[in-house]
């Protein structure tokens, strides 16, 4: 795997916008066309990972923590292991920093130890893991992009999440240029809201960041995309 394929799947900063905007510059055309094409794609070569099959808000936000810094591929492992050894925040409420660190030691989280720890103890405090991102966000070790997230991945809501790497995908494909950080470019984020719009937010992201992983790469391989036909900064 190549550096570049290391910085795609690295992709969890948290730029997820805290408000988002009114309407996407895109015509109507070319959101839906790109629905269309990203909700085929996504039927046909989702991913699957063990927090794609949980709606449980809890298993979601430990699986979208440890994505932050890692390739998906790279987190089953620990992730699996995680919640086996603390499957509920009251269990990781009992656990210790030290503990944390020693689990996440494969994927180079160990300084996120003492973090999720507090998390763990939050939650047990609330007595449940809340999957509104105005609830989440006061949270240790959670950001806006991570909130929505949860809500998207674990509820089903239908909101916008703009992480760098689901930028760079919509970027490419709409022709957008990235003059500033994704959550403060409020183009794309009412990009992002016009393509959620009429639903399948959970399938529509899972389907971006699918393809981000697969061909829509730092380098792009397009003459493999299946949304190069429209696609405004196809190589081929
Ligand atoms: S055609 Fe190329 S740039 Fe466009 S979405 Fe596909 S891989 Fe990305």
């Amino acid at each position: 795997m190549s550096d570049a394929d290391t910085m795609v799947d690295s992709r969890r900063r948290d730029t997820q916008p805290a408000s988002s905007g009114d309407t996407a510059g895109q015509d109507r055309l070319s959101v839906r066309r790109f629905r269309r094409a990203i909700l085929r794609f996504a039927k046909e070569h989702a991913r699957h990972f063990p927090w794609r099959h949980s709606n449980d808000p809890y298993e979601v936000l430990i699986g979208e923590i440890l994505l932050q810094r890692t390739r998906a591929e790279n987190v089953v492992g620990t992730y699996s292991e995680f919640l086996k050894k603390w499957p509920t925040p009251d269990r990781l409420a009992r656990s210790s920093p030290d503990e944390i660190s020693a689990c996440l030691r494969p994927l180079g989280l160990t300084k996120r130890g003492p973090m999720i720890y507090r998390l763990g103890l939050a939650l047990d405090d609330l007595g449940r893991t809340p999957s509104a991102p105005e609830e989440l966000l006061p949270l240790p070790c959670v950001g806006p992009y991570t909130a929505s997230a949860v809500a998207v991945f674990a509820k089903g809501r239908n909101l916008p999440l703009v992480d760098r790497v689901i930028a760079r995908v919509l970027r490419r494909y709409f022709g957008l240029p990235a003059v500033r950080r994704p959550d403060a470019d409020a183009e794309l984020i009412a990009l992002a809201n016009e393509l959620v719009k009429s639903g399948r937010a959970r399938e529509i992201w899972s389907g971006v960041l699918d393809l981000a992983a697969s061909v829509c790469k730092s380098r792009p391989c397009c003459s493999e995309c299946p949304l190069r036909r429209n696609c405004l900064s196809a190589t081929t």
